[in-house]
């Protein structure tokens, strides 16, 4: 079965094929500036890679060029469009309208598109607009929609809720979702396999620290909590989101900036987090770099960002009465050694015993393989594992199937 995993911007379209047999990635790539000038799709396929400069004004263009490029004579990998089963888009929000993965109907698309959208705004018109465009161009491939959320769906009452009028929960659904979902799961059950052990007996906290970062804590093989809330802005500071933030301060800073409701929002999911703190990058490597150099504010971003990771790891050790592993994914989690010490260090509590040089070594990405970084008689082990998020929603949607 060959499924292709679809990943839409509002401008972009990130694909893989993916062969489910042997869950080999057969070809990937992503179109960039689409319906804007100067539009180009990048495309790897049977060893090679090809650029193609189009014009692409749609997403339906644009799944069409995709789909053209998967048969190209030089790095095509299939011979015709009915040789893939299907595909798996992946889906932000999902508010409590689906829980799971869903098969893609008018039906559930009309829910879709009136009840997510404004959940998520600036993701899920966009990836829906995907979703469109490859019904009109492959009508008849069954097409599935992996949620971010659908992992957290398991959280209980006491950790989605806040603490508003539960009438005003009921009535607007403001409540916790989480996001990363996909990547919580893969690394979840990775590190389980990892250990030789089932899921179900194993405590996990799994750290996804990327340009987006969110914590979870996994118990059993099931989030019983998570760090981003209604919208991907809470949880710790991230590249340029604040993280959580006291409400009051949020209405004082826009009064006092003079800026609207959404102005502040977009003020706190764009120009905060490590950026705002450092006046300098949302990037570890010019954080890095900037410490270096000796920059005060480059290393108080750091040491922020490390700081309010080990508060949730340690309250999350709290939420399920233990810990038996700490999971690192993502561009800084798998990449940058600094954080996941500052991080580690501070646990020796619970029982986690770093090994430094296991985690030195492993500075760069760990070339797609798990990486142990803690000591051999650690009583919580602590691994690098490189996510997939693609391969969890092309399993899911053949689980679908
Ligand atoms: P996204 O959330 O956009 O998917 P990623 O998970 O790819 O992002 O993470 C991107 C971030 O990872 C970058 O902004 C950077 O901060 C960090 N990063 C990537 N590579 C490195 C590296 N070699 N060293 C340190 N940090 C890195």
């Amino acid at each position: 079965m060959k499924i292709l995993v679809v990943n839409a911007g509002s401008s972009s379209l990130k694909y893989q094929l993916i062969d489910m047999e042997t869950e080999k990635v057969l070809a990937k790539g992503g179109c960039e500036r689409i319906g804007i000038r100067g539009s180009l799709l990048k495309a790897k396929g049977n060893g090679g890679e090809k650029v193609f400069n189009r014009d692409m004004p749609d997403h339906k263009v644009a799944i069409e060029l995709v789909l053209s490029a998967l048969q190209d004579k030089d790095i095509g990998v299939i011979k015709s469009m009915k040789e893939i089963d299907a595909v798996g888009h992946r889906m932000v929000a999902s508010g409590e309208y689906f829980n799971k993965t869903t098969l893609v109907t008018e039906e559930v698309m009309k829910t879709l598109e009136e009840k997510t959208f404004e959940l998520a705004p600036l993701h899920n018109p966009a990836a829906a607009t995907g979703v469109r465009a490859c019904m009109e161009v492959m009508p008849g491939t069954p097409m599935a929609l992996v949620f971010d959320t659908s992992f957290h769906a398991t959280m209980p009452e006491k950790a989605y809720l806040y603490g508003i009028d539960y009438d005003d929960y009921k009535k607007y659904g403001v409540r916790k979702y989480g996001f990363h979902g996909t990547s919580h799961k893969f690394v979840s059950s990775e590190a389980a396999k990892y250990l030789g052990k089932d899921i179900s007996e194993l405590k996990i906290v799994t750290c996804h620290l990327g340009n987006g970062s969110s914590i979870s804590a996994v118990d059993g093989g099931k989030c019983v909590d998570t760090s981003m809330g209604f919208t991907p802005l809470a949880g710790i500071l991230m590249g340029t989101r604040s993280g959580d933030i006291d409400a009051s301060a949020v209405e004082f800073l826009a009064r006092k900036k003079g800026m609207t409701h959404a102005e502040i929002i977009e003020y706190l999911n764009k120009k905060c987090g490590v950026a705002g703190i450092s006046g300098v990058s949302s990037d570890f490597r010019d954080l890095l770099a900037g410490e270096k150099k000796g920059n005060k504010r480059c290393s108080l971003a750091l040491e922020m960002f490390a700081y309010q990771t080990k508060k949730y790891v340690g309250a999350y050790a709290a939420a399920m009465g233990g810990l038996d592993c700490i999971v690192f994914t993502a561009g800084i989690g798998e990449n940058t050694p600094t954080v996941r010490e500052e991080v580690c260090e501070g646990l020796k509590f619970l029982g986690v015993k770093f090994n430094k040089r296991a985690n030195k070594a492993n500075g760069g990405r760990s070339g797609g393989k798990i990486c142990e970084i803690s000591a051999k008689n650690s009583k919580v082990k602590v691994l690098i594992i490189p996510t997939n998020e693609e391969l969890v929603i092309a399993r899911e949607t053949a689980e679908l199937l």
